[in-house]
């Protein structure tokens, strides 16, 4: 799922009018933030809400944006891209879109983010990149105490794609690991 955390809504509000309206994409966002999250957003905004089953697909986006002094969308950076586009208007974002996280019961853990050079065939399928918190590509650092980061929060990561590899006899591999470094193509 994408992961987005809302904006500081009160400079949000410096920049909209009086009747505005909220765009929502009712497929992702909704992962990481409830519905009535987006009712008190729209409350706080002064914006009626029109939801998007999904926003990328454009034809399905159909407003009269003369009817509203400003357009705010909650969605990824894409969707908001795309309001703009279709609406041929200025797209507001009522949110930053953050990385790729995974569901645990109520919590959201971050596993990618979207870096543009995945690494995971040469980390046992495990993303230091997002999972260890200094973004190490060569740990375990110093501090990992019996298999757990040093934050004392999640395992250490590292210590997980040792195991993993160490299960597979493929240490060998864990000691060449020769990551490039990180960056968009
Ligand atoms: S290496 Fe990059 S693309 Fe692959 S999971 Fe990690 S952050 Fe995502
Ligand atoms: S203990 Fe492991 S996960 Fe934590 S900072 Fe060090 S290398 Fe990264």
């Amino acid at each position: 799922m994408i992961t987005l955390k809302i904006k500081d809504l009160d400079k949000v509000n410096e920049r909209v009018g009086e009747n505005n309206l909220l765009i929502t994409c009712s497929n992702c966002p909704y992962w990481n933030y409830s519905r009535e999250t987006v009712d008190e957003i729209a409350g706080k905004l002064n914006a009626g809400i029109y939801n998007v089953d999904r926003i990328c697909e454009r034809e399905a986006i159909i407003v009269d944006v003369l009817d509203y002094d400003s357009v705010l969308v909650f969605s990824c950076g894409a969707g908001t891209q795309v309001i703009s586009e279709v609406l041929d208007t200025e797209a507001i974002p009522v949110a930053d879109t953050y990385a790729l996280g995974v569901r645990f019961g109520e919590v959201i853990r971050t596993y990618c983010q979207a870096c543009g050079n995945c690494i995971l065939d040469q980390t046992a399928g495990l993303c230091p990149i997002t999972r260890c918190p200094k973004g190490l590509l060569n740990g375990p650092c110093d501090g990992m105490q019996r298999g757990m980061c040093e934050t004392g929060e999640h395992s250490c990561i590292w210590a997980l794609i040792f195991r993993r590899m160490e299960k597979k006899h493929k240490l060998d591999d864990f000691l060449k690991i020769n990551i490039p470094p990180v960056g968009r193509k």
